[in-house]
């Protein structure tokens, strides 16, 4: 309660005064107390005192005021006919909207209209088509406890899909996070601090509700009203409990009854799908880009759907891969055969343009809030799925023949449509015109009644005007008085004696006869009686569709289905992609051969594809060095999207991919990777460790990028070594470590799970050029050195800096055998070069200074202070971390101390 929400104080402090209408208000404002009342009067929704000027000021609208006996009301009202971009605006603000609705004819209504709140407008609960996006999905969860159990449910209150699983927390938070609600509601037993809600719920909103219902009687009782049998459908009581409690918070604000098209309750295992934690969904991108980079997410590669049905189910499938691999070749299976087969693809996916959402369809159907128009876009859709049937009359595999098999082309209720609702029926369905003549006889006698008395209006000028004499005779109809003869001033004297005066104008006289009198009552009877009858016959087309909407659920199903697996297919097409496969029991490997990153390569020209060979021979753990932008973290991502896209049932863009089940994918980014995500401490980093190096299996992909950036070097290189140790022994993951801490390429001599990757870059004369090629073996240098000369930095800091790393000399040692590793043929391999340009840095004195020069001329001790001051030169303190300034700091002293001699 804030003091928008609730009820206003100043008309408390006059309750038993308010005039009847606000003290109505009053009470509604009580009553939804953590709600924004919007207060139908007339055509409009008002707000009072300050949720007034908090509307007028979000909404940009004009604040008024109420003056009434008991004192002066701030007032600001929305015009009902475009409600929806105002609410929309209000529940950005963060607000809940209550709308109270006049639930009684303001002409029958004796005194005060009767008002009722008819709907809560939550960011969870949103019905209203505009206030959506198409083709997404929109939840409010909940979640249950029950001792060590955790439960999770799920309701699209737009679709009526509802969703329940449980499991340990950790696994819940994880399934959050996929489900990613727009509003989430705690059961009493769970304690949100466990809840890292920045993370798991990102701009949810948290909701309170009523704790009774979580109940385990009231939310069985809840339960019940949607399926048969509880006990049937979820596993146990926090299931129970948070299903129920939820399902009766959708019912609250939504009016409060049974939700008729939430047919259906789904419990799922989360085992069924292949874990993907948020990190793991971040910084793979696969449905948003992370920080400021504009580029493209995994999502929005596949996303060539045809209608929203599908957009949502490919999201629901890229957001859930599977883990079984039946169910996953059934998906390749189809995505083969209509990649094989064009013209039934191309004809299928132009078909499915013409299918509305009608999962939000027919949800507003059963809710009653359909309009003729919905119905006729049903209409529309039905008409497809016959042409879709006999496009897919001769498809073979089992998914295909499947699917072909459930389209229900529902001929009953298209034809009901066709019959009963006009073709272009107005939105509004209580003024007529919505339903189609021959439908009824009782309307068409009606209309017929109508229209013939329209058209004896219509000749009665003519008549008139012969039987009088007067020319100017005028036959009109206005809003008052009906219709009427119109006769001017001059011609008065030639009026007949059965004309009488109906209203005097200043020019005129009106006039009607019994007769047109007659015709008037019988035109205006028979329309009002006739859009009466259209509503009602409309109301009753309507519930008999909505008694049939789980078979408009079953083919909204279908069609989503049958649109994903041809969008799959075409992508593969399109962007060459082949399909994987998997290892019979007791094989291992990812195997890859020119395996490219399905995102990069849409942007970047000369995409250099890459060979992986994790698991076999050469062991599990790929140690991976190279220099900056050599193109390292690009490769370790495109595995890994290659192994989701697998599972989710996709082709995979490389030649050709044998691929294991993987269960998990797990990814560390190192801190000063991740500065954009804005999570860039090392206790975080560490923790991430901790949950892979725990939670990871032999069937799982590892991504260590950079992994122990975030602290000094020496700690950073020794947790580096200790965790590939670790993983070799202990865990035995597929394991993809990109690391600056060249040291850590000694481990793969030491151990035969450990082998070493490094990506090249080539120098010619002044520049570096990346050839963004995988090879194997470690990488003999890290062209910092020669990144450094082309940035600008003097000549006698690189040449004392090469003389360093020549000393070490460990970078030699391990130089790159020619590999069986190759980049693939088809394209030219891109080169990005790095010029010596703008930003060169002149020495003070202007003059060049030579390699000669520097060691005859300077004492080493200038040569590291210059080092330092240069490192110094190129940090960019806006864009650094205490920790890792600290850790520069740490390294800036070392240069000094090696250079003593210490
Ligand atoms: P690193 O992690 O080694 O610093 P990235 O993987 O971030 O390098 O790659 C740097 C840039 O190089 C990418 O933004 C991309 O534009 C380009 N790149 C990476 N891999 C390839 C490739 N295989 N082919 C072409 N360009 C690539
Ligand atoms: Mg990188």
């Amino acid at each position: 309660m804030t003091s928008v929400t609730g009820p206003p104080e100043q008309m408390v402090a006059v309750r038993e005064d308010l005039t009847p209408m606000m003290s109505q208000y009053l009470a509604l404002c009580e009553q939804y107390e953590e709600s924004l009342v919007l207060f139908q009067v007339g055509d409009f929704y008002e707000a009072f005192c300050d949720a007034a000027e908090a509307v007028a000021r979000i909404c940009e609208i004009t604040l008024t005021k109420r003056e009434d006996s008991t004192g002066t009301y701030a007032m600001s009202g929305i015009p009902i006919d475009n409600a929806a971009s105002y609410v929309e605006r209000l529940l950005d603000a963060g607000y809940r909207v209550a709308i109270a609705d006049q639930v009684e004819d303001a002409e029958e209504a004796s005194g005060l209209v009767d008002r009722a709140v008819t709907q809560i407008i939550t960011p969870g609960t949103i019905v209203d088509d505009e206030l959506l996006s198409a083709g997404t999905t929109n939840y409010v969860a909940s979640v249950a406890r029950d001792g060590d159990t955790f439960s999770l449910a799920a309701v699209d209150v737009s679709t009526g899909e509802c969703l329940v699983t449980s499991a340990k927390l950790d696994r819940v938070v994880e399934e959050l996070e996929r489900v990613a609600p727009a509003e989430l509601l705690f059961g009493p037993d769970v304690d949100a601090s466990e809840f890292d809600l920045d993370t798991v719920a990102g701009d949810a909103m948290v909701t309170d509700f009523d704790a009774d219902a979580f109940g385990h009687d009231a939310a069985r009782e809840t339960l019940s009203g949607y399926v048969p049998s509880p006990e049937a459908v979820v596993a146990n009581d926090a299931e129970l409990s948070a299903c129920g409690g939820l399902l009766a918070y959708a019912e609250y604000t939504q009016g409060g009854d049974r939700l008729d098209y939430v047919s259906r309750v789904t419990r799922y295992d989360p085992r069924e799908s292949l874990r993907l934690d948020s990190t793991a969904l971040r910084s793979l991108e696969l449905f948003e880009t992370r920080g400021a980079s504009s580029g493209h997410a995994l999502v929005d590669v596949l996303d060539e759907t045809s209608c929203a049905l599908g957009r949502r189910e490919l999201t629901g499938w890229l957001r859930r891969p599977l883990v079984d691999r039946e169910r996953i070749e059934a998906r390749h299976d189809a995505v083969a055969e209509f990649a094989e087969h064009a013209l039934v693809r191309e004809a299928v996916r132009e078909l499915l343009t013409d299918v509305y959402d009608v999962e939000r369809l027919i949800a507003r159907v059963s809710r009653g809030r359909a309009n003729a128009r919905d119905l006729r876009s049903l209409k529309t859709t039905l008409d497809v799925v016959p042409e879709v049937k006999s496009e897919l009359a001769d498809v073979e595999c089992a998914k295909l023949r499947d699917l072909h098999g459930t389209l229900d082309e529902l001929a009953d209720v298209r034809d009901l449509i066709d019959r009963a609702i006009a073709t272009d029926p107005p939105i509004e369905i209580t003024e007529g015109g919505v339903v189609r003549e021959g439908f009824d006889d009782e309307l068409d006698d009606l209309r017929a009644t109508e229209r013939e008395g329209r058209e004896w209006v219509a000749d009665l000028e003519a008549s008139e005007k012969e039987r009088t004499g007067i020319d100017s005779l005028d036959v009109g109809h206005n809003q008052v008085h009906g219709y009427y003869i119109e006769v001017t001033n001059p011609n008065l004297d030639k009026v007949p004696d059965d004309y009488q005066r109906r209203q005097t104008l200043k020019n005129s006289e009106r006039f009607y006869t019994p007769e047109l009198k007659q015709r008037e009552d019988e035109i205006f009877g028979a329309a009002e009686r006739a859009d009466k009858l259209e509503y009602e016959l409309f109301t009753e087309v309507r519930s008999t569709i909505a008694a049939e909407s789980e078979r408009v659920q079953a083919l909204a199903a279908a069609l989503a289905e049958l649109d994903v697996l041809a969008t799959l297919a075409a992508v593969a097409v399109d962007n060459d992609y082949v399909r994987p496969e998997f290892h019979e029991e007791g094989e291992r490997g990812i195997d890859i051969d020119g395996g490219r990153h399905p995102v990069v390569e849409r942007t970047q020209s000369n995409f250099v594809p890459n060979d992986t060979r994790l698991g076999g021979d050469d062991g599990s753990i790929a140690i991976i060095t190279g220099p900056n932008m050599s193109g390292k973290s690009t490769y370790m991502r495109q595995v890994a999207l290659v192994v989701v896209l697998a599972q989710m049932g996709s082709f995979v863009p490389a030649d050709s991919a044998h691929l294991p089940l993987v269960d998990r994918v797990f990814t560390r980014v190192g801190a000063s990777d991740d500065i954009a995500g804005g999570q860039s401490t090392f206790m975080r980093e560490m923790a991430e460790l901790t949950d892979i190096l725990h939670g990871a299996t032999e069937d799982s992909l590892v991504l260590l990028d950079e992994v122990g950036r975030g602290t000094s070097t020496a700690d950073g290189q020794a947790i580096a070594r200790a965790t590939t140790e670790f993983v070799d022994d202990e865990v035995g993951a597929y394991t993809l470590f990109a690391t600056h801490y060249h040291e850590l390429t000694a481990v793969a001599d030491e151990r035969d799970g450990v082998f070493n990757l490094h990506f090249t870059a080539t120098r010619t004369g002044d520049d570096v050029t990346f050839l963004h090629r995988v090879e194997r073996g470690a990488s003999s240098s890290s062209y910092g050195v020669e990144v450094a000369r082309m940035a600008g930095v003097p000549e006698r800091v690189v040449t004392r800096s090469q003389e360093l790393v020549d000393a070490d000399g460990a970078d030699v040692s391990d130089s790159p055998s020619a590999g069986e590793y190759r980049s693939n043929g088809r394209r030219e391999p891109t080169q990005t070069t790095l010029t010596n340009g703008a930003g060169a840095v002149e020495t003070e004195t202007g003059e060049s200074t030579s390699s000669t020069d520097s060691t005859n001329s300077t004492t080493e001790r200038d040569d590291a202070l210059a080092a330092v001051a240069s490192e110094l030169d190129a940090v960019d303190i806006a864009q650094t971390t205490p920790l890792e300034a600290l850790t520069r700091l740490n390294d800036l002293k070392r240069l000094l101390e090696e250079d003593d001699g210490r």
